[in-house]
């Protein structure tokens, strides 16, 4: 069988194909030269899956989809502190080349916008670090989001530097308030050379991944940045990424985006997937009209919106039943599915509203695929004031999901692999499947 997301992907393409509106970019003029009808979009899955359509393998330059991942490789390098102290991250509301900055301390409102970018990249790098070699520093750091070695396209930098008054003008008034401390025209001819950094849309599909991995790339497992780093940087592009359009797209998508002035757009899904597509013509905000269509679509087609409530935490809790009878019976809390503290909540309110009146209780973790650090803690308490309450309490972890297991102070545990297995005959093991918030009842008998 063929995969069905390919032909997903083409399909929404061919949906879009005849939006010929907008226009690329010629404030750069190399940009403008750019063939309009160029079209791709590619999914790569957070284990390192590609899916994708159209012209996947098409090199244009990354520009401001550059900004977010320097942004994390000068959180990276310098701290939090010292890059919070000279970028905000507060949504601008206004374009992207918008010469301003926060009145009282002329820090840029945000790292998404020139002045921000601008910034951060003379903050890529130790402190004091040769220009030349921060350009190479931010280089690297790209290609190890994208988990190859990517390169500057030298035609489309020269063209910019040419026009990059603008950009110029922004970085003097950084260096008016000190928050540049060196040349204004060798940061922006750094930063310039940053968004010249040539890339496919599988490339940024996999930077995007990296991003949605917690900043592991997803194809060479190399971990490139930090997961306090990595959820800096996609709050910034949920509220500044789509500059003075980010609040339509807040609503409406609702995956932390960028999008830059060749045509490329990313979008991060955490733990989900990364997104990007390709399609040079612009709308007045400088996004792509064709890129906005696409996550428009792919976003309400596969419900991918970041507030979409999951349904993860009523499903918690798959049964809860007795196994066996008298002296031997079992009360038994079968989970399933991924555990964070709504599903370890849900867990918690059954144990304290069933007061189990067997003496043996087990939790049965044989469905479920992990428990994150928060519903760990909780399940163990409640381990804990399980034995306190006289109870033998039990963890059916075949896979070992939660190694380790120490309820703490006045808790015990005992670990087996399947509910038969010391807590009841084995021919009463089996507990019924299907049926979610089976009460009572004894399997079986
Ligand atoms: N290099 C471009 C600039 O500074 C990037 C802008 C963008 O992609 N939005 O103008």
């Amino acid at each position: 069988m063929q995969s069905v997301i390919p032909d997903y992907l083409a399909e929404a393409l061919g949906d879009v194909e005849s939006d010929t509106s907008g226009e690329p970019a010629d404030y750069i003029p190399e940009l403008a030269t750019a063939d309009p009808e160029l079209l791709g979009a590619v999914f790569a899955t957070v284990d390192g899956e590609v899916y994708g359509a159209g012209d996947i393998d098409t090199e244009f330059t990354i520009q401001s989809i550059s900004k977010p991942f320097v942004y994390a490789l000068a959180l990276t390098d310098r701290g939090f502190d010292p890059v919070l102290a000279k970028v905000g991250v507060e949504p601008s509301g206004e374009a992207f080349n918008r010469i301003s900055l926060e009145s009282d301390t002329g820090r840029p409102f945000n790292p998404m916008i020139n002045a921000g970018a601008i910034t951060t990249h003379s903050l890529a790098g130790p402190a004091g670090m040769d220009p030349q070699e921060r350009v190479e520093r931010v280089v690297r750091g790209l290609s190890a989001f994208a988990g190859r070695g990517l390169r500057v396209d030298e035609r489309v930098c020269v063209s910019e530097m040419e026009h990059a008054h603008r950009n110029l003008a922004i970085a003097y008034m950084l260096r008016g308030y000190d928050i540049l401390i060196e040349d204004p025209r060798v940061v922006v001819e750094g930063y310039t050379r940053q968004c010249s950094v040539l890339v496919t849309a599988r490339d940024l599909a996999m930077m995007a991944a990296t991003l949605a991995h917690r900043g592991v790339n997803p194809l060479s497992g190399e971990r490139v940045v930090s997961e306090p780093v990595v959820r800096q940087v996609l709050s910034v592009m949920s509220t500044c990424g789509m500059y003075d359009a980010a609040g339509d797209w807040a609503t409406q998508v609702g995956i932390p985006a960028k999008s830059g002035v060749a045509g490329g757009l990313i979008g991060a899904l955490p733990g989900q997937i990364g997104i990007a597509t390709f399609s040079p013509r612009l709308d007045p905000h400088g996004n792509s009209v064709r890129g906005v269509s696409l996550f428009e679509r792919f976003s309400s087609d596969m419900g991918l919106h970041v507030m979409e409530v999951p349904a993860a935490a009523r499903a918690t809790l798959r049964s809860n039943h007795v196994v066996g009878s008298g002296p031997d019976a079992v009360r038994v809390l079968q989970l399933q599915g991924g555990i964070g503290f709504a599903g370890a909540e849900r867990v918690v309110r059954e144990a304290v509203t069933t007061a189990p009146t067997e003496t043996r209780v087990a939790l049965d973790l044989t469905m479920v695929y992990v428990v994150d650090d928060v519903a760990r803690r909780m399940l163990l308490e409640v381990v804990r004031r399980l034995t306190l309450d006289g109870h033998q309490v039990y963890l059916v972890d075949p896979d070992a999901i939660m190694p380790d297991p120490d309820p703490g102070d006045g808790g015990r545990v005992t670990v087996v692999s399947e509910v038969g297995q010391g807590v009841v005959p084995p021919r009463e093991a089996a507990p019924r499947r299907g049926r979610p918030e089976e009460g009572g009842g004894v399997p079986g008998s």
